[in-house]
């Protein structure tokens, strides 16, 4: 029987990979437990979200007679100041593990099944790494029985549901389960359409996300469609992603802002590479997602000169 500690550098969000093995392990008769420095184990496994977090050895020495590292942020490189996946560094869990039944007693506070339907995306976007890590084509991975045994709440952590083929079949066992559904890494409003939007109006879903990271790409027709045809229609419950600092100027940045907000939706800006980014970007960002900020100061142009 053997001693397993594990380690992640995410701490407000429980670690799939790590929920599979903890089953796997815990199956075969070994003991484990979150990582306690100090404690001596036989084996610890890391999972690394992030690339700019710091590493299990950079925070502690470990006492362990193995360490496996896994995960995306082990396999993130820069190249000409874009983040790239480097493949070769990537470690996938065996089959057998990928598709246990995950542990959510590894996680107690956290009351929500969670997992991906489907893998991959065909978009490409320079700034994101899921095409070099799981392929260009949206595929499905999982059937939800995987996973789900009727918890009220389900967050999906697919990255284009919507570009899968399968996806209505899918939408229509996320409505029939009656659980709450995250769609945590948002709904691609490009390849929404009347019939998709009637199959998401039966998920039962607090929060709707969507992105529009290309200021190249008018995306504002579609955004008219989906609130014409959704049955989300509180502002509040429809989240826009907004990539800045990447590729775009802050007019672009503004447009898309004031575009989504004059058409229901709330705005919420992200910033590309965030460390380095200029001070004026982290102003936008405070400005617009603060919401009582961002209702109280209708322009951007206004908050900044007040700052
Ligand atoms: S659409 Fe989303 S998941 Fe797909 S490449 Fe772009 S950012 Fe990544």
């Amino acid at each position: 029987m053997a001693k397993i500690g594990l380690w992640s550098d995410c701490h407000n969000f429980p670690s799939l990979p790590l929920m599979k093995l903890s089953a796997y392990h815990k199956s075969i008769g070994d003991t484990v437990e979150h990582y306690i420095p100090l404690n001596h184990y036989d084996l610890v496994y890391a999972s690394k979200v992030f690339s700019f977090t710091p590493d299990i050895d950079d925070t502690c020495i470990v006492q362990a007679d193995e360490i496996r590292k896994g995960g995306t942020g082990y396999c993130i490189s820069v190249r000409d100041g874009k983040e790239v996946f480097d493949s070769s560094m990537d470690t996938p869990l065996p089959k057998a593990i990928e598709h246990i039944y995950p542990d959510y007693d590894l996680y107690p506070d956290y009351k929500y099944a969670v997992r991906f339907l489907t893998r991959g995306c065909p978009r490409g976007c320079g700034f994101c790494v899921v095409g070099g890590k799981e392929g260009r084509c949206s595929h499905q991975v999982a059937d939800l029985s995987e996973f789900w045994r009727g918890q009220r709440e389900i967050k999906l952590l697919d990255p284009n549901l919507l570009a899968c083929k399968d996806h209505e079949k899918i939408l229509v066992q996320l409505a029939e389960s009656h659980a709450r559904v995250d769609f945590t890494q948002g709904i691609d409003i490009r390849l929404t359409n009347s019939d998709n939007i009637a199959l998401l109006n039966r998920v039962k879903t607090s929060m709707i996300h969507f992105a529009w990271d290309n200021p190249q790409e008018d995306l504002t027709d579609y955004f008219k469609r989906f609130a014409e045809f959704s049955v989300v229609k509180s502002q509040r419950n429809k989240s826009v992603y907004v990539l800045t600092n990447f590729n775009s100027t802050i007019e672009e940045d503004l447009y898309r802002i004031y575009t989504l907000r004059d058409l229901g939706y709330s705005p919420y800006v992200m910033i590309y590479q965030k460390e380095t980014a200029p001070k004026r970007i982290r102003q936008l960002q405070r400005w617009c997602n603060c919401r009582w900020i961002f209702k109280s100061t209708r322009r951007f142009e206004e908050y900044n000169t007040k700052g």
